[in-house]
């Protein structure tokens, strides 16, 4: 059977969602959980993760509906994540929590794809062991998005109201790539290395929920 499951994506109609879903609820992204302990412990308590409303109703009841197991390709550590899913008692609207670090779409952590994009996977350093290799095919495709123009997502950062967001992507050349805009933001808000993706996918999501970053 074929390593992916799924077919590769369509570039711009992957990244780009032009209808709004019609599914019920949808994903958050709990932005102070940067790592696995701290993601584990939010999950063995049943408040760890529940929302303090929906975002659709704005009920604040809402009760754990489901834990799922998400399978992450290409881990230095355990190769499962699991997730828990909250549902509203008036909309009925189902959440999923993701913590930051997950990359929601590409099957991976945040650090991996980073540390992939950005040549720290080439360098024969002691852990290199420990982080298994990503597929070249999976590589590439990673990299046409990195290297795409950054002018559709630096306008969604620019009208964000944050003046160091907007200031960041104010900075760039118009024919600035996404490589280029994660630099700028880097630099701006000084986020750790192995985590300026996740920080950066994680505020286009909640500016702009239709738009990925990668
Ligand atoms: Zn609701």
């Amino acid at each position: 059977m074929s390593q992916d499951r799924l077919p590769p994506p369509e570039l711009e109609a992957c990244l780009v969602r032009l209808r709004p879903s019609s599914q019920k609820g949808g994903t958050i992204i709990v932005e102070d959980v940067t790592d696995l302990a701290t993601h584990e412990r939010r999950l063995c308590d049943p408040d760890g993760y529940r929302p303090r409303f929906c975002p659709t109703c704005r009920e604040t009841t809402l009760h754990v509906h489901d834990y799922r197991e998400r399978v992450l390709r290409a881990e230095p550590g355990r190769p499962t994540i699991e997730t828990v899913r909250h549902e509203c008692i008036s909309c009925e609207a189902i959440w999923q929590i993701l913590p930051l670090f997950l990359a929601r779409c590409l099957w991976r952590t945040w650090p991996v794809v980073e540390r992939t994009m950005t040549g720290a996977a080439a360098q024969a350093d002691e852990g290199s062991r420990r982080w298994p290799k990503v597929p070249e095919r999976t590589q590439r495709r990673w990299r046409a998005r990195w290297l795409r123009p950054a002018r559709f997502v630096a306008q969604v950062l620019t009208s964000c109201g944050e003046a160091t967001w907007a200031a960041a992507a104010g900075t760039l050349a118009p024919a600035a790539t996404c490589a280029e805009l994660v630099a700028a933001c880097v630099r701006a808000t000084m986020t750790a290395a192995g985590m300026a993706l996740a920080v950066v996918a994680a505020l286009v999501f909640r500016l702009q929920a239709s738009v990925r970053l990668m």
